[in-house]
């Protein structure tokens, strides 16, 4: 399921009504949305009083009926640095979360059995040099399951730091846009780009399903056109969008003509490993969205049978690491 789980309305500082966020959530193709408005901060309050906490959620959920964005209640525990930003979604009651200790706020969200993961922990408000400041505060709420996610991605930012803790910890892998304003303009969507969002792998589409795995940890995230997560999610999906749809040697050559298609919404950057190198490329190989590449391959001999390895350069399984994956190439005899 495609998922934004990270975004504010007025019902906390963002600068829309809530019946906006699902017309972008529609509009972009979204299965689902989390509202997560801060706890703490509440700068609207005076001329938008919110004694319930629950509303935004209530009015999201009335503005999605009978469309397929499906409403995830949340909030986001807004504290200084440690703990720092937190969500917590799947969430009954969000006025239980207004607490002295930033702690209690977690406890209550697990109490609620939420699901809690880290915002932007490199925010160069909080981090100046957009380091991740894990304290033993974040280790322990981690060991507790107080903390089971991490945004790597927030908005336009991106942290190979928070990647690796991800790795490190066994945190899922978030990316979210926490947009305030409005999606369109923020993405440029009307000129061919996207919102961040993560891309969650469940069984059903059911909350208790998307609850599960992201428990589980079964993510990618999609970032400028960019696919990031832990391997074993990450692979399967680019093995799925890449085919070979037809591969035959040229007349009295041992050039192999090989169209590569792509079915998925990600371009994908590939860098030649094979054996063998190309008569019209480069080792750079670009796949358009739901497009193809023909790729002429010197195998030097007529082969019926031969592997072209490439590394997804447009693809990060950990800080600076692409995936390689390996496409068998059956020319017609
Ligand atoms: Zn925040
Ligand atoms: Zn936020």
């Amino acid at each position: 399921m495609v998922c934004d789980l990270h975004m504010h309305s007025v019902f906390s500082d963002g600068s829309v009504w809530p019946d906006i966020r699902i017309q972008e959530a529609k509009k972009d193709g979204l299965d689902v949305i989390a509202t997560t408005e801060h706890i703490e901060y509440q700068p609207w309050k005076a001329d938008i009083p919110n004694p319930d906490r629950n509303r935004s959620y209530e009015y999201h959920s009335n503005f999605a009926k009978g469309s397929n964005v499906m409403v995830i209640n949340g909030s986001e525990i807004t504290r200084d640095m440690p703990p720092g930003h937190a969500n917590a979604i799947f969430i009954n009651d969000a006025n239980k979360l207004i607490t002295k200790d930033p702690i209690d706020a977690y406890l209550e969200a697990r109490k609620q059995d939420a699901f809690i993961f880290w915002n932007h922990p490199y925010w160069a408000s909080q981090s100046p040099d957009a380091s991740v400041p894990l304290s033993e505060m974040h280790k322990k709420l981690i060991d507790e399951g107080l903390i089971e996610g991490i945004e790597i991605v927030n908005d336009t930012t991106f942290s190979n730091e928070a990647l690796q803790i991800a790795l490190d910890y066994n945190l899922t892998i978030l990316g979210t846009s926490d947009i305030h304003g409005i999606v369109d303009w923020q993405y440029r969507i009307p000129s061919g780009g996207h919102r961040p969002v993560t891309l969650v792998f469940c069984r059903e589409k059911t909350k208790t399903s998307l609850k599960r795995a992201l428990q589980k940890g079964q993510t990618v995230v999609w970032f400028k056109k960019k696919l990031i997560g832990k391997e074993d999610f990450l692979i399967p999906l680019v093995n799925s969008s890449l085919k070979v749809n037809s591969a035959k040697y040229f007349t009295n050559t041992t050039v192999a003509h090989v169209t590569i298609s792509n079915s998925s919404d990600a371009p994908f950057t590939l860098r030649n490993q094979s054996k063998y190198d190309f008569y019209n490329l480069t080792d750079l190989v670009m796949i358009p969205a739901h497009g193809e590449v023909n790729i002429d391959v010197r195998t030097i001999e007529k082969l019926r049978k031969f592997e072209l390895q490439f590394e997804i350069l447009s693809a990060l399984t950990a800080p600076n690491t692409h995936p390689v994956v390996n496409l068998i190439v059956r020319p017609k005899q």
